[in-house]
C-alpha cells in the first residue's frame, strides 16, 4: 500500500464524533479504501445501519465512522458523488449534501430533549 497516512488530530468534526488519534489513510485506492473500510464486515451486514432513517443507528453508523482509517478520503469521495443518502465519512448525506442535524419524525416534542443525530 502507497497511501499517505496523517493524523487526524486538528480535523474538524460537527458531530461531535471527532477520530482523536486515528491516523487517517490518504490517497488509497477504491480497493485499499474498501479493504480498511471499518464499516466493511465482508458480508455487507452494516449496510442497513448506514442507509437507515432512524437516529439512534444514524448515530451508530458516525461512531463507526469516528474510528475508520479511511474517514477523510470517504468523505471527500461522498462530496465529490453528491451522494444522494446514508452515513459517509461520519456524516449523514441527503440529496448529495451533508446534514448537519437529523431531527426526529413527527411534531417537534415540548421538551428540548430530543434525540439528534
Ligand atoms: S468513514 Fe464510515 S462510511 Fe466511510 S468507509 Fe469508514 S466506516 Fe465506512
Amino acid at each position: 500500500m502507497t497511501a499517505r497516512v496523517i493524523d487526524i488530530n486538528d480535523i474538524q468534526d460537527t458531530n461531535g464524533f471527532a477520530a482523536v488519534g486515528v491516523e487517517q489513510v490518504l490517497d488509497a485506492t477504491p480497493k485499499e479504501i474498501a479493504s480498511l473500510a471499518a464499516c466493511n464486515d465482508g458480508r455487507g451486514g452494516l449496510v442497513e445501519l448506514f442507509y437507515s432513517d432512524e437516529i439512534p443507528e444514524i448515530r451508530r453508523a458516525k461512531e463507526i465512522c469516528a474510528g475508520c482509517a479511511v474517514r477523510v478520503v470517504c468523505l471527500e469521495g461522498a462530496l465529490e458523488r453528491r451522494e444522494p443518502c446514508g452515513v459517509w465519512g461520519g456524516q449523514l448525506f441527503v440529496s448529495g449534501k451533508i446534514l448537519p442535524v437529523k431531527r426526529p419524525r413527527g411534531r417537534p416534542p415540548k421538551h428540548k430533549e430530543q434525540l439528534t443525530a
